[in-house]
């Protein structure tokens, strides 16, 4: 017997309620989470009642958005790390009894300590939640079955993708404790639906079918969706990964100390603000928020964090937002081509603003080139300057590589307008990454680096 009635299976959205509500009516709504999580946070981690008190803020005064939006104070990964450096591993970012824990998680610490984050399970499921709007929206149902191809290991992002399979009903295929080709011939038997995976991943998976014969495009994976990187959102990799699989690829962009945030359009150019759970605002280098249309960097408030509330929380994730309908019908707010970028992986070349994945993006127009490609930045006395080293594909003679990289220096000249050198490699000659590929390489002084003053960290 099947659990979901054919009408609700037929449902463009997963809440109509929310996702289709009038801008004014949401932000009205915003106004009001706002105030509760802000008293929440202010009666019950030390860390926010410091933080507010320092800044001279009273729950109580914050009425409206603007209020919150020039009053509220941000707070960075740091200071997380140092109310919790009080009593480890939580200490005063701590809201909530260690008694209602469901599960504890971590950031990698690749960049430092790792952040402790924990969940109860009231959170645990509304993080699963979010990825349903993903599932819902690129039409799967309880019906489907979804393989997820990892170690369940301290990392929350899969998962919170594993509970919103647990919320939509549908099936769950665990590749734990495999690698790739015992994975692949699982999903030969097995035959899942869905496949969860990074982009680098959906795309090294490739490479390993090649290698023992099998043909991606044959197997009853008929969608994948990606997360923990750019990439879904960027037409010529999301196509890659389409053409590899046979299928339909969505995206999820979420940031690891708050959960999914963003689950993708079903139209895949860009993602959704997740306004059921979160509020985000998008500020430039002084803090102030810009204007619908234009790119800063996402900061983001969650409704649903119980254990460790985060309020204005620095993403350093660059984002292009906008209120204008990207035609799904969902009155959320949308950011065209997903996270365009870190912060502090933006340049600045003679005044233009160059973003990562927009450099992707253009590398990709150029055929023979293949998804392999590293950036290089370093700075001169007033420029940052860019060199791109991309592989060729392997049906590409040699003394054609000049051509190839002409070409894209061409693309680039046009677009963006400034100049980028290109220089093509051997296939096979940058390195390969499983998980999350290392294309940006930033060779820099730290003082030029984006750094947001920031009125309220001032
Ligand atoms: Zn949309």
């Amino acid at each position: 017997m099947k659990l979901y009635k054919p009408e609700v299976e037929a449902q463009r959205f997963w809440n109509p309620y929310t996702q289709a509500m009038p801008r004014a009516d949401l932000d009205r709504l915003h106004v009001r989470k706002l105030q509760t999580v802000i008293e929440y946070a202010y009666a019950r981690s030390p860390m926010y009642r410091k933080l507010l008190d320092r800044h001279k803020v009273r729950p109580e005064q914050i009425r409206t958005m603007d209020d919150f939006i020039k009053r509220v104070p941000f707070i960075d990964k740091r200071e997380i790390l140092d109310a919790q450096a009080v009593r480890p591993p939580f200490g005063e970012a701590l809201a909530i009894s260690e008694d209602f824990f469901h599960q504890r998680f971590a950031t990698s610490g690749s960049t430092g300590a790792p952040l402790h984050i924990p969940l109860t399970y009231h959170s645990a499921e509304l993080w699963g939640e979010s990825w349903v709007y993903v599932y819902w929206a690129a039409g799967l149902r309880a019906r489907h079955s979804f393989y997820f191809p990892f170690n369940w290991g301290i990392f929350a992002a899969f998962w919170s993708a594993y509970m919103g399979v647990r919320r939509l009903g549908a099936t769950v295929v665990s590749g734990g404790g495999l690698d790739s080709k015992a994975r692949l011939r699982q999903i030969d038997q097995y035959r899942p639906d869905v496949m969860l995976a990074t982009p680098t991943y959906a795309l090294y998976l490739g490479e390993t079918a090649r290698e023992i014969g099998m043909d991606l495009a044959k197997t009853s994976v008929s969608h994948v969706i990606v997360a923990g990187e750019p990439g879904g959102s960027i037409p010529a990799t999301r196509q890659a990964i389409e053409d590899l699989w046979g299928a339909k690829c969505y995206e999820l962009y979420g940031i690891a100390e708050l959960g999914p945030t963003n689950p993708g359009c079903p139209l895949q150019g860009g993602v959704h603000l997740c306004e059921e759970w979160y509020h985000a605002l998008v500020v430039d280098e002084s803090g102030h928020t810009v204007p619908y249309g234009e790119v800063g960097e996402h900061i983001v408030t969650s409704y649903i964090q119980d254990g460790q509330p985060l309020i204005k929380y620095r993403t350093h994730d660059l984002v292009r937002w906008t209120d204008q309908p990207c035609g799904c019908g969902t009155t959320w707010l949308y950011y065209p081509g997903g996270v365009l970028g870190r912060t502090d992986h933006m340049i600045i070349v003679k005044g233009v603003n160059v973003y990562p994945s927009a450099l992707e993006a253009l590398l990709h127009r150029v055929a023979g080139l293949s998804e392999h490609y590293e950036l290089h930045v370093d700075r001169d006395a007033a420029n940052d300057f860019v060199t791109v080293k991309a592989e060729a594909r392997s049906e590409i003679a040699e003394a054609r590589y000049g051509d190839l990289g002409r070409e894209a220096e061409a693309i680039f000249k046009s677009v963006v307008g400034v100049g980028i050198d290109v220089a093509v490699q051997k296939p096979g000659s940058l390195p390969r990454y499983e998980l999350k590929a290392k294309r940006f390489f930033d060779h820099r002084p730290a003082a030029h680096r984006w750094q947001l003053g920031g009125r309220a960290d001032a």
